[in-house]
């Protein structure tokens, strides 16, 4: 039997939750070990003894739960995760419908009304993430009701949590149905990308800059060149040679970048022989193009939140206004600059305020052109925008 705990929280923590907040943060209860186990119900009470809310202990980095109902009586089964399951698939209709992308979202957590969990679909296939060791537990009932809501090719899953610091086995990422070719080719409005659903916790492709690679695609490529800095699976490159970029550059650091990079031109047909790839860390490379004064017409740039390579360490909320500084150097003058974070912990405003301040430093004026946050399938709710982690910046350099 899964555990139930009552809690008696705050008038202040009382009203924030009857009014949709859906976090159960940390400081919410001093002593988490009495909590025993992740996955275990909270039934969050006011200081009357009246039920709020409930909702389960499972340890993110966000927070340490979250709420699934505000109805006393509400059992999470089977049945609970279906209704959640379906609802969010009524409203991706109109991505279902698209034949012309076959990759998108369907299930977004929080925004969807359970925290931790995200499930992706790929041409057939539903990728299912869990977050923490607590949703994990509820596996049985949320499998159940995915296979009962939707026609499936086959279901795979990652675990995106440790096991108290344990080794996690990632050999179980196929769960049930048919096994997906690996590569399995999936289109994004009209354009090629391999998803490996059963090599390493991610697939290929970041599904949540579908409307900046369009942008890109569609009104910035044409004969221009683009610097493509992070550029993992060369996303964003394909789509500016698509869009008839007259050459992309694409670094990264990691080894694999190439392969990968290489094999999404191919599979679209471009001509690798025409692009750049570069394995490199990209603050060396930003020393190397100033240097030899290499100008792009436009830079993309989608730095992870932290990374640490042999020379450096970079932070977005410490190092993102050097970055651009870099990148500046070397944009056309009224080139674009696509100036790209996913790091929750950064406002909109706070970003605005370090391009402002690296254009100030490089002595240049700027102007914004099109801000991009997430997209419809990665739905976030009214009550709680902070999970509307992505800020994606188009500048104009003058
Ligand atoms: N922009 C990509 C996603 C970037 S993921 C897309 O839209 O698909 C972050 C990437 O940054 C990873 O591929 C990682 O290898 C790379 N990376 C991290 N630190 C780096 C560094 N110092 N130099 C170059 N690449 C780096």
């Amino acid at each position: 039997m899964r555990k139930l705990i009552e809690l008696t929280i705050s008038p202040k923590e009382s009203s924030k939750y009857l009014n949709g907040y859906p976090l159960i943060p940390k400081e919410l209860l001093p002593n988490w070990d009495k909590v025993s186990k992740e996955g275990t119900i909270l039934n969050l009470l006011d200081t009357q003894k009246r039920f709020v809310a409930k909702g389960y202990y499972g340890r993110q980095n966000k927070g340490y739960g979250w709420i699934l109902s505000t109805q006393k009586s509400q059992k999470i089964d089977t049945n609970f995760f279906g209704l959640k399951i379906k609802k969010a698939l009524s409203t991706r209709a109109d991505f279902f419908d698209d034949k012309s992308t076959t990759a998108f979202r369907v299930f977004n957590g929080d925004g969807d009304g359970i925290g931790g969990l995200t499930i992706d679909y790929f041409d057939g296939f539903y990728l299912i993430t869990w977050y923490s060791m607590g949703i994990y537990s509820f596996r049985d009932d949320i499998i159940k009701a995915l296979q009962s809501e939707v026609n499936y090719k086959g279901i795979y899953q990652k675990k995106r949590f440790d096991n108290n610091g344990q080794y996690l086995d990632q050999s179980d990422d196929f769960l049930l149905g048919e096994e997906a070719s690996s590569p399995m080719i999936v289109l994004e409005n009209n354009v090629k990308f391999a998803i490996y659903l059963d090599d390493g916790p991610m697939v290929g492709v970041f599904l949540d800059q579908r409307e900046v690679r369009r942008c890109i695609r569609d009104r910035y490529a044409k004969g221009k060149t683009l610097l493509n800095t992070f550029s993992y699976t060369g996303a964003f490159s394909i789509f500016g040679a698509i869009g008839g970029a007259s050459k992309t550059t694409s670094v990264d650091l990691a080894k694999r970048s190439r392969p990968k990079t290489q094999e999404h031109f191919e599979i679209n047909g471009i001509d690798v022989a025409n692009q750049e790839i570069i394995v490199e860390d990209v603050f060396n490379y930003f020393k190397y193009a100033i240097k030899k004064n290499k100008l792009f017409d436009i830079v993309v740039i989608d730095p992870p939140s932290f990374a640490r390579s042999k020379k450096h360490t970079f932070s977005v909320a410490k190092d993102y206004t050097k970055l651009l500084q870099d990148v500046i150097q070397i944009t056309q003058k009224n080139g674009i600059i696509v100036a790209s974070t996913n790091y929750a912990n950064l406002s909109m405003e706070k970003f605005k305020l370090f391009i402002d301040k690296a254009f100030k430093a490089q002595n240049n004026l700027y102007e914004i052109e099109e801000i991009f946050t997430l997209p419809k399938d990665f739905q976030v709710l009214e009550k709680f925008k902070e999970s509307n982690y992505l800020k994606v910046i188009f500048i104009r350099k003058k």
